[in-house]
């Protein structure tokens, strides 16, 4: 099997999974991308959906945009740049994931950050809470600028205003667990809203639950 071949088979296993963690609205609307290792190029979700995304359900795209095997939907051209972006700017960036977490969409659309909430945020690399891009176009230059902006900070994710959520990391399993934590964070601050609203952990116990967590080998030493 080649290293495409494989990369397919991770991209449709992934899709699976983001699906079975349910942070996605239920028509599946969503991309996700792998990078190609060793190769300046992404495989990238070709379907409008990724319920049931198949191995034909992916485009090789070189990083600097172009398509270099597979069709690319126009719906799904227009969000290349937001993939395309993360993977120049972060070397360590194995996996790209978009959706529309009903949770973490609320937050976008009231253009409000997730603070951390839960403690999975400061044991994930999201002490600070899941920044706020600013509104551009669906996947435009200004919009690209504005996540590239909101995740200076070392963020692996980040809501897009009145759009969506956006994570990535090193592996997929990695980012598949990180779009997890952002939803659950954003449903539970909902659920405690009746309850007198979500309260952060203490800034200075963040750092506490990163360590105790790299004590038991959960996450690796900070
Ligand atoms: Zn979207």
């Amino acid at each position: 099997m080649t290293t495409i071949d494989a990369l397919r088979e991770q991209l449709v296993a992934t899709a699976a999974a983001v699906i079975v963690s349910g942070a996605i609205s239920p028509n599946g609307h969503g991309n996700l991308s792998l990078r190609v290792p060793g190769a300046s190029e992404m495989l990238f979700s070709t379907a409008p959906t990724l319920h049931n995304l198949g191995a034909h359900g992916a485009a090789r795209i070189a990083l600097d945009g172009a398509v270099i095997e597979g069709e690319v939907p126009p719906i799904n051209r227009a969000v290349i740049d937001m993939h395309t972006a993360i993977y120049n700017d972060l070397p360590e960036a194995g996996c790209v994931i978009h959706t529309h977490a009903p949770y973490a969409t609320a937050f976008a659309v009231a253009r409000r950050p997730i603070d951390c909430w839960i403690e999975a945020l400061a044991m994930f690399g999201l002490a600070d809470g899941v920044p706020l891009a600013d509104y551009g176009p669906r996947g435009s230059a200004q919009a690209v600028a504005n996540i590239r902006a909101a995740i200076k900070g070392g963020a692996p994710a980040v809501l897009l205003a009145n759009h969506g959520v956006l994570v990535f990391h090193r592996t997929p399993e990695q980012a598949v667990n990180i779009l997890g934590i952002v939803e659950e964070a954003a449903r539970d601050a909902i659920n405690a809203i009746p309850l007198g609203g979500p309260i952060p952990v203490e800034p200075d116990m963040r750092a506490a639950a990163l360590q105790r967590a790299a004590a038991f080998g959960i996450v690796p030493e900070p």
